[in-house]
C-alpha cells in the first residue's frame, strides 16, 4: 500500500484535520501523482456536510488536481515520471455502458468511481486530492500542457469542464447573449469559455461589489439582481443563461430573463429542489436544462484549448491549514475566484 497524508472530516459536518491513510499499491495502468494543487469547489462543502447524501467518512475531499507523476505501473503509455498531469470528478468507470462508451464516463451506469467519498472496483474507499498524493488509472488523468501554469490550471479539472462543456454542447458562441448567474468558481470560468466562444457575456451577480472583477474578466455587463430596476431592464434579453449558484434561489425570474427559445442550463446543485411556476417554461417555450462536468475525451479538449488559448482560473493561493477560513469566505460569496490549496503546505 501507498502511505498518504491529507486532510480529512472524519465524519459529517466537522473540522478537517490531519489524517494519514492508504492508497493501493500501483497496478499496471496505475499512476502515482504528487500533488501540488487542489482547488477548493463547492461540492466539496456540500459533500462533508451531507447536504445532497450520506457520505463516506472519513472523506478526504478535493477533485481539482494538479501535479506531477513521479511513478508508472508497467504497462502505463500515457505518462511518464516528470509529465504535469491533471484528475477531476472521477477515477473509474465500467468502460462499456451506453455513457462510457459515448464518452460521458461521468454518468456510468454500472461502476461509477468519484475521485472521493466513492468505492473503486478495488473495494477501496476513495480519497480526494486534498492529500500530498494519488493512485489513478493512467486513463482518469489528464494532460496538462508545460505553459500551464499548475496552480491556476487546477480549477479546470472540475470548474473548468463544467462549464466548458455546455457551453460547447449548444454552440453558445458569436451572435449569442449569454449571461452567468453567480460570479464564484464555476461562474468566472464561464465567462472566460463565454468570451473565447465569441459570447456577448453578462454577469447575473447578488454582489455589487464584484462590477469591476467581472469588468476585468471581460464581461461586457453586470446586473446586480438584487436591484428591481437592473433586473427589469434584462427582461427578455438573453439567448442562454448558465445558473451556477449553490444555494437556494428562484429560477422564475431569471427565466423572464431568456428571449423566446432561451435556454437556462443548471450546473449549480443546491440542497433544495427548485420551484416552477407552470407559465415559467410555456411562456416564451423555454427550456431548462442541466449539465454535470464532463467526460474524458471532453476534460482533455478542454485542457487542450486552455492551453491554446492561454485560459486559467483567477485563484487565491492558501495553506491548507487555512482551508476553513477559506470556506467561510466561499460561503459568503466572497470567493475570488477560486481559492487552491498549495499542497506543499501540508
Ligand atoms: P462558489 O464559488 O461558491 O460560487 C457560487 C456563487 O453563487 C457565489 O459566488 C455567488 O455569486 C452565487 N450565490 C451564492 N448564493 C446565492 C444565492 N442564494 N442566490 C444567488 N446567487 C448566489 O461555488 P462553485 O464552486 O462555483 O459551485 C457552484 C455550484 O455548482 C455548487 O452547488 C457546486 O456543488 C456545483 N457544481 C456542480 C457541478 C456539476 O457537475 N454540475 C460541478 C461542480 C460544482 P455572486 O456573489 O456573484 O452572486
Amino acid at each position: 500500500m501507498i502511505t498518504s497524508r491529507g486532510y480529512a472530516a472524519q465524519s459529517a459536518k466537522t473540522q478537517l484535520a490531519p489524517w494519514s491513510f492508504e492508497r493501493r499499491e500501483l497496478g499496471p495502468h496505475d499512476i502515482l501523482i504528487e500533488v501540488l494543487y487542489c482547488g477548493v469547489c463547492h461540492t466539496d462543502w456540500h459533500l462533508i456536510n451531507n447536504d445532497w447524501y450520506e457520505g463516506i467518512f472519513p472523506m478526504v475531499p478535493g477533485h481539482e488536481i494538479t501535479g506531477r507523476v513521479i511513478q508508472v505501473g508497467s504497462l502505463v503509455q500515457k505518462f511518464k515520471a516528470g509529465d504535469h498531469t491533471g484528475v477531476g470528478v472521477m477515477v473509474d468507470s465500467c468502460g462499456n455502458c451506453v455513457n462510457c462508451t459515448h464518452h460521458q464516463e461521468q454518468f456510468c451506469q454500472v461502476s461509477p468511481v468519484q475521485t472521493y467519498g466513492s468505492v473503486g472496483k478495488d473495494g477501496l474507499v476513495t480519497y480526494g486530492g486534498y492529500a500530498n498524493n494519488v493512485v489513478v488509472n493512467e486513463q482518469f488523468a489528464h494532460h496538462i500542457a508545460p505553459t500551464l501554469d499548475l496552480a491556476a490550471a487546477a480549477p479546470l479539472l472540475c470548474a473548468g469542464i463544467t462549464t466548458y462543456s455546455p457551453l460547447k454542447k449548444w454552440n453558445v458562441g458569436r451572435g449569442h447573449k449569454l449571461a452567468v448567474i453567480g460570479l464564484g468558481g464555476l461562474g468566472h470560468m464561464a465567462v472566460k469559455f463565454g468570451l473565447a466562444f465569441g459570447a456577448e457575456v453578462t454577469v447575473l451577480s447578488t454582489s455589487a461589489s464584484k462590477e469591476k472583477d467581472a469588468a476585468a474578466l471581460g464581461a461586457h455587463h453586470f446586473v446586480v439582481t438584487t436591484d428591481d430596476e437592473q433586473r427589469k431592464a434584462v427582461s427578455s434579453s438573453f439567448d442562454f443563461i448558465l445558473d451556477t449558484v449553490s444555494a437556494k434561489h428562484d429560477l422564475n425570474g431569471y427565466l423572464a430573463m431568456l428571449k423566446t427559445d432561451g435556454v437556462l442550463i443548471c450546473v449549480g446543485i443546491p440542497s433544495e429542489p427548485f420551484e416552477l411556476s407552470p407559465f415559467a417554461l410555456p411562456a416564451g417555450n423555454k427550456t431548462v436544462t442541466g449539465s454535470g462536468a464532463g467526460g474524458l475525451q471532453e476534460t482533455q479538449e478542454m485542457l487542450d484549448f486552455c492551453a491554446a488559448h492561454n485560459i486559467v482560473s483567477s485563484i487565491e493561493l492558501i495553506d491548507i491549514k487555512d482551508i476553513h477560513p477559506a470556506f467561510e469566505r466561499m460561503l459568503k460569496g466572497d470567493v475570488r475566484y477560486r481559492f487552491v490549496i498549495d499542497m506543499s503546505t501540508l
